[in-house]
């Protein structure tokens, strides 16, 4: 299957990546909407959110905990940062491999436009 974030994961495509595992891997977004925007991704294809299943329910936490690290380890858990997972048109989504954005070091406004 051609996906963008799969070839990112398998390492075909490269990225800036600041965390890896078996499930998971965190690397800089290309056209960054804040000073700190890096992604988390599951290694495993999921096309949006819609397409969860429960045994996906543990990825999804994992996903939350590498961005709380990463976020700890840039120095802006204190200052703040802002998750955002986009799904299907409505929700702005372009690239379909679930990713979580992760935004800070600036103030964020909201609601979001
Ligand atoms: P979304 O619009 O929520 O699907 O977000 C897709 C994100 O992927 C955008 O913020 C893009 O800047 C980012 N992106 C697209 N291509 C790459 C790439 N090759 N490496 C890193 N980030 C990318
Ligand atoms: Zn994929």
């Amino acid at each position: 299957m051609d996906c963008l974030f799969c070839s990112i994961s398998t390492g075909k495509i490269p990225a800036t990546v600041l965390y890896e595992d078996d499930d998971v891997i965190a690397f800089e977004d290309i056209m960054p909407a804040a000073p700190v925007h890096f992604l988390v991704i599951p290694k495993k294809h999921i096309s949006t959110l819609n397409d969860l299943t429960e045994e996906d329910i543990p990825l999804m936490g994992k996903m939350h905990f590498v961005a709380k690290t990463i976020a700890k380890a840039k120095g802006v858990s204190e200052s703040g940062f802002r998750t955002v997972m986009n799904c299907n048109q409505d929700g702005g989504q372009t690239v379909y491999h679930i990713h979580m954005h992760v935004l800070a070091e600036r103030k964020l406004n909201w609601p979001p436009g």
